[in-house]
């Protein structure tokens, strides 16, 4: 696992470039020509953690109006060693209706409205129309990353493998209520014990607004904003650097299809990622599905 420090900007810069070139630095240049006006240019280059002079060279580049981002590489290494995979797949439009899913979806009880902690759906989930997933056999909706739709041949492969910790149910479409055939959300109802190991994870505390923004609107509809309306739970924000840690121990005995007891997020946002056991992967792998990814979940 390699921690990358990935740069980029829009704008040419000679400067720059003779830096990165007298340090060594590899950098990928797109530019493409619209027409005599419209031209675009765009430079990227990624520095590793784990590379010599990697401060030195951080350095370098702090003078320059660059866009960064931190994230995470696996080796072919990590997913070979690893028995466990954080499964995510491709978006493919909003849930409905857009301003109204939450309350539509979910069941009201227990749940936080500030930070989305103890949601538990209670109604399918609406879509506008029928999707049109390409080749993908596995999709998401935006907002939600926690559950993942399935086309029929990858459910029926997945189930014939005997994969367990799965259920089916059909989405919706959002007007006429009527069921959407083509595509099948695949439940995960097991929640694992608690076993999360936090290295390096940053926290957030439901007790205060997210951002200006929500404060402004919650006072603009006249609403006191009383500590009472924050529930004082915590979630862990996705990692950045790294990736999930786990106990070992709470995957002993459990399916192929999990989800881990601690809540993750940002702001009003809060979901239980899906887990998978290598079998999954595997069978994933094999069978060339599209829309599909992973990354390894390590275990101590
Ligand atoms: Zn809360």
């Amino acid at each position: 696992m390699r921690i990358a420090h990935r740069y980029l900007t829009f704008e040419r810069n000679v400067n720059l470039l003779e830096i990165l070139q007298t340090n060594q630095i590899k950098i990928n240049v797109t530019e493409k020509t619209y027409n005599e006006d419209l031209k675009s240019y765009i430079l990227e280059f990624f520095l590793y953690e784990d590379e010599p002079n990697f401060a030195f060279k951080q350095n370098l580049d702090q003078h320059f109006n660059l866009l960064h981002q931190v994230t995470t590489e696996f080796s072919p290494e990590d997913f070979d060693k690893a028995e466990w995979f954080w499964f995510t797949v491709a978006p493919l439009g909003y849930p409905q209706p857009e301003g109204k899913f939450f309350e539509t979806t979910y069941a009201i009880d227990n749940i936080c409205f500030k930070c989305e902690i103890g949601k538990r759906q209670k109604n399918p989930f609406r879509l506008k129309a029928e999707p049109k997933p390409g080749k993908n056999q596995f999709l998401g909706l935006h907002w939600v990353y926690d559950e993942m739709f399935v086309r029929d041949v990858a459910a029926n492969i997945l189930r014939h493998a005997n994969v367990t910790g799965m259920r089916f149910s059909h989405p919706v479409v959002s007007k006429s209520h009527t069921p959407i055939e083509s595509i099948q959300q695949l439940h995960v109802d097991t929640v694992l014990r608690t076993g999360l190991i936090p290295d390096g994870l940053t926290v957030e505390i439901c007790n205060k607004p997210h951002n200006e923004e929500e404060k402004n609107n919650a006072e603009s509809r006249g609403e006191v904003d009383s500590p009472k309306n924050y529930c004082g739970q915590l979630k862990y924000n996705f990692p950045q650097r790294g990736t999930l840690t786990f106990d070992k121990n709470i995957f002993e005995g459990q399916p192929d299809f999990v989800k881990p007891y601690e809540w993750f997020g940002s702001g009003g946002s809060a979901s239980r990622p899906i887990l998978v056991s290598k079998k999954v992967r595997n069978i994933i792998l094999k069978e060339k599905f599209r829309g599909a990814f992973f990354a390894p979940v390590f275990l101590k």
